[in-house]
């Protein structure tokens, strides 16, 4: 068997496979990259060639403009492209619409590179599968028992009740705008939820990119206020910088909302003014963390960014050969969790 470094090692620009001669999500530009998801920290733009999913591809193009690399080739779940010797197969990392772990498989060995990734069900994408492997390479964002969340159902419910306590208030719900807005309406509409969303311009072009690969959002309309409407009971979608921002102060008596893993920290939440922090995140939380370990049980884990330390303390008391990778660029900014 190879040394599975000599089949991926993490290089300046990120994880590099040197018999395929191509990087995964490369954090600068490459000749040919494999992109896992379209969250701008994985998807850069500016390289020769780049395999992705369908969805994954029409994330960039929208944020980039359709000539974001040189050339591209759309890979479905399941699918497997070969080169040099290199099979790469995307598998769902079930973290936002399009997301994918890239299987690769060379000389008799099997890697998995999973991304962005998380275990509980989401209405927006496809769910993660476990694929046996020789290395598994896991992010550890929420890599700390600290960091066990509730099910979004509960957290939900806390906003809908939210907004029937207080009529008179517009409910300004921060939530990331690729992945985590979609997800957040939904999770409204499966609750029940069925008057119009109001969201914010950033949020309206990934609404329609998602709509056209089939998810139904219901009655959305943009958030503008040029018809003397003051958003009084309504629910508005808005990126998580925005909410406290000049932009929050056209509605009726704001109360500020913020969908992410990182309002498990009650602290966080203070700090950024928000009234009703929703502990709703699309990574994986220690328990998904460690159960994925347990389902993929790898020759080896390879931790890439987050709370490596926890992980690996968690691997050694479980008979879990691990190691800390710490690449630089992946680090998730606080909506995107
Ligand atoms: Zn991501
Ligand atoms: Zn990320």
């Amino acid at each position: 068997m190879p040394k599975p470094e000599s089949l991926l090692c993490p290089s300046p620009a990120g994880l590099y496979c040197p018999p395929g001669d191509f990087h995964i999500d490369p954090t600068r530009p490459v000749k040919r990259a494999v992109i896992t998801h379209g969250h701008s920290d994985h998807a850069r733009a500016g390289h020769g060639t780049v395999v992705a999913t369908p969805e994954t591809l029409a994330i960039m193009a929208s944020r980039y403009g359709e000539a974001f690399a040189g050339s591209t080739t759309a890979l479905n779940y399941g699918e497997t492209i070969s080169r040099d010797g290199v099979d790469v197969t995307f598998v769902p990392a079930g973290h936002i619409l399009g997301s994918a772990q890239a299987v690769i498989r060379a000389k008799g060995m099997t890697l998995v590179v999973s991304g962005d990734y998380k275990r509980r069900r989401d209405p927006t994408c496809a769910p993660f599968e476990p694929v046996k492997c020789d290395v598994f390479v896991s992010e550890a964002t929420f890599g700390l028992p600290v960091y066990c969340f509730a099910d979004d159902k509960d957290e939900i419910a806390r906003l809908l009740k939210s907004v029937a306590q207080f009529p008179e208030r517009t409910h300004l719900v921060g939530a990331y705008a690729l992945g985590k807005a979609q997800r957040v309406i939904l999770l409204l509409r499966e609750a029940g939820y069925d008057k119009t969303i109001y969201v914010h311009g950033a949020i309206e072009n990934l609404n329609t990119l998602y709509t056209r690969f089939g998810i139904n959002l219901g009655p959305i309309a943009p958030a503008t206020t040029d018809k003397k409407k003051d958003f009084a009971g309504a629910i508005v979608i808005a990126p998580p910088s925005d909410i406290g921002d000049r932009w929050a102060r056209r509605f009726a008596d704001p109360l500020p909302v913020f969908a992410s893993g990182w309002m498990r920290v009650r602290a966080r939440a203070r700090q950024r003014g928000v009234e009703l922090p929703l502990v709703i995140s699309d990574h994986a939380d220690w328990n998904e963390l460690t159960t994925t370990i347990k389902d993929v049980s790898p020759g080896e884990l390879w931790i890439t960014h987050g709370n490596e330390d926890a992980l690996l303390r968690w691997s050694a008391l479980n008979g879990q050969k691990a190691r800390a990778l710490s690449l630089v660029g992946y680090d998730e900014d606080e909506g995107e969790a």
